[in-house]
């Protein structure tokens, strides 16, 4: 698939998680490369790690609240407990269509001072930005979970992460792995 010529190219990393308590670690790490104006998509199965990547983000952003699998609430706001971006948290589950239907939230006057993350954004909210760090998470199969200890394959989790836009184009990816 050829990008168009507008678009710099993305940069992509993978790594394996292999477990929650990892996941959040992958978020507060992710924390560190955010800056306001940055649009985060999750993208992933019930269950894949979404909500959890995002609690461990909101604590590496230092954020007030807990960071929640909303039930009738489509966004949440955490305002920062002292400097930073504030953590704009979206399920866009319940949503059919695209930002028309989220015109409410008004995503686009908050982008620009916060860290806005996205569940179940695709095909919703790329309008939002050409800058856009993509975060897919899959239930790893096979080999990789094959080697787990027993019980704990359930929980290992193939994250492929890629940076679309000159924003990302020299970001430190590398760094989530470390
Ligand atoms: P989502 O938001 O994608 O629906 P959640 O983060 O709300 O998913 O829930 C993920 C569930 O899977 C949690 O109960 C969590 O404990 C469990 N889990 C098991 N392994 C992992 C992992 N590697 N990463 C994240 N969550 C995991
Ligand atoms: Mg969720």
């Amino acid at each position: 698939m050829e990008a168009p010529h507008h678009e710099a190219p993305a940069v992509t990393l993978k790594i394996t998680v292999n477990s929650p308590e990892q996941m959040g670690e992958l978020g507060r790490r992710l924390a560190k490369l955010l800056r306001p104006g940055d649009l985060v998509m999750l993208t992933g199965e019930l269950g894949a790690g979404k909500t959890t990547l995002t609690r461990g983000l909101g604590e590496g952003l230092g954020v007030r609240g807990a960071v929640t699998s909303p039930t009738f609430v489509i966004a949440r706001v955490h305002p920062p407990l002292a400097e930073g971006p504030s953590l704009v948290h979206v399920d866009a589950y319940r949503l059919g269509g695209g930002l028309d239907e989220m015109e409410d939230l008004d995503l686009d006057v908050s982008l620009p001072e916060s860290v806005v993350v996205v569940e179940w954004g695709d095909g919703k909210v790329e309008e939002l930005s050409d800058d856009r760090l993509r975060v897919v998470i899959d239930r790893a199969v096979g080999e990789a979970s094959g080697d787990a200890p027993d019980g704990a394959a359930d929980e290992v989790r193939d994250v492929t992460i890629t940076g679309l836009g000159g924003r990302w184009a020299d970001a430190d990816l590398a760094s989530l792995s470390a």
